[in-house]
């Protein structure tokens, strides 16, 4: 059976008291043993320290932050002054003095600020940027805006598409440091694709574009899905969503290192910080630490090694992305927890509701990638910490069912 040929068998057993003890600390699927929450790259399930923390936050001190000088708007302060360390300490930010973290609602409004409020005020006549045109499209339509606006002013930039590596979808470094020129002031890039769950060879980035090119990050599929260290990848930005990192909608955050150009220094009217959200997101990341991201990280792999494994026995199905490009009898290198496939002849949407039906929530559609549409309409299967094998083993019945 697949379940006694499946990929990570050893591993499984070795973790799986640690994976229970994780998992039951999620009251939504502690409730409803019968589902299968597949869809965690587009929002996480919430850990109960994650909701003790929000109501805490409303319950024992609430007030607005950076305003009044009363207990309670004080310990708002404190609180907001407070997770900004522990966004750097998370990320492992060897010098946070001279670093800042913005709060956002999601990784989108981080890398609009970025574009809007950093990079259009660096940017001068026949300067060139290099961005993604294949990844999210929150991660290409904030550097179109850039330009467009730039281009009313007279400021005339050129986009370059960062280049991919046509066999396994990451990107191609090699041929990154051949588009660098002279000119080019800023490169954007993704760390783990959303679609295809490559990692995406960011950390070779930095050779290939040199020491002095701003690089930001989309974070959004990797912070709390794997160790994320700004020492390592030598980024200047890092934009990530609190929610899909298992704290409460709404809540996301963009570091800047300040260190490579002009301090970044969010214009426009920031309104009153979400005290909730970012209270959330303290204890997310407290909860994801100490659950450790690097097992979190193996854990999910296993989980996708075993799923795209099991899906190249059965002829009905391809998987999409990274996968394509490995020899046919090797065991699937699965790099991170998410898994896009196509049926034959069964379209996306009708395969999602029959899924539905067996009790399994997976994503179906284009997945927001850019320039994709309807074309690449497919189910997207991404785990967390609290998926199981045995989760994958049922629903590579139901797909075989289904050949
Ligand atoms: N970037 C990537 C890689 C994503 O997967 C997503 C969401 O799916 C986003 C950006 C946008 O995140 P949010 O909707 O939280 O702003």
């Amino acid at each position: 059976s697949i379940a006694a040929h499946g990929q990570g068998a050893a591993l499984f057993t070795e973790w799986g008291p640690w994976q229970r003890a994780l998992r039951a600390q999620f009251p939504l699927l502690a409730a409803h043993p019968e589902l299968a929450y597949l869809d965690s790259a587009a929002t996480g399930q919430k850990p109960q320290a994650v909701l003790d923390a929000v109501q805490g936050q409303l319950t024992d001190a609430h007030a607005n932050a950076g305003r009044g000088s009363y207990p309670w708007a004080n310990s708002s302060t404190a609180l907001v002054e407070r997770v900004r360390d522990r966004v750097k300490s998370f990320l492992g930010d060897p010098d946070p003095e001279r670093s800042a973290v913005h709060f956002t609602s999601g990784t989108t409004e981080g890398l609009r600020l970025v574009a809007r409020d950093w990079l259009a005020e660096l940017l001068a006549d026949g300067d060139e940027i290099v961005v993604p045109f294949a990844d999210h499209e929150a991660n290409l339509v904030p550097w179109l805006e850039a330009q467009r606006l730039l281009d009313r002013q007279g400021v005339r930039i050129r986009v370059r598409e960062m280049p991919y590596q046509t066999s396994s979808g990451d990107y191609d470094p090699a041929a990154l440091a051949r588009l660098v020129g002279p000119r080019t002031r800023f490169v954007a890039a993704t760390h783990v694709h959303h679609v295809y769950g490559g990692n995406m060879n960011v950390h070779l980035i930095r050779r290939a574009v040199g020491p002095a090119v701003p690089i930001c990050l989309d974070a959004a599929q990797s912070v709390g899905h794997l160790p994320v260290s700004v020492a390592e990848l030598d980024v200047d930005f890092v934009v990530f969503s609190g929610h899909k990192a298992l704290a409460l909608p709404g809540s996301g955050a963009l570091w800047a290192r300040q260190t490579r150009g002009p301090e970044l220094r969010p214009g426009g009217w920031r309104g009153s910080p979400n005290t909730t959200g970012i209270a959330s997101l303290a204890a997310a990341l407290d909860w994801l630490e100490a659950a450790g991201t690097d097992r979190i990280g193996r854990w999910t792999v296993a989980l996708a090694a075993r799923l795209s494994d099991g899906l190249r026995h059965l002829d009905a199905y391809e998987v999409l992305g990274c996968q394509r490009s490995l020899a046919a009898e090797a065991p699937v290198q699965q790099r991170c927890g998410i898994v896009t496939f196509r049926h034959r002849d069964i379209g996306a949407s009708d395969l999602g509701f029959i899924l539905f039906s067996h009790g399994f929530m997976v994503r179906t559609d284009g997945h927001c990638q850019a320039g994709a549409g309807e074309r690449t309409s497919s189910v997207r299967v991404s785990l967390h910490v609290y998926n199981t094998p045995e989760e994958i083993d049922r629903l590579l019945a139901v797909l075989a069912s289904l050949t």
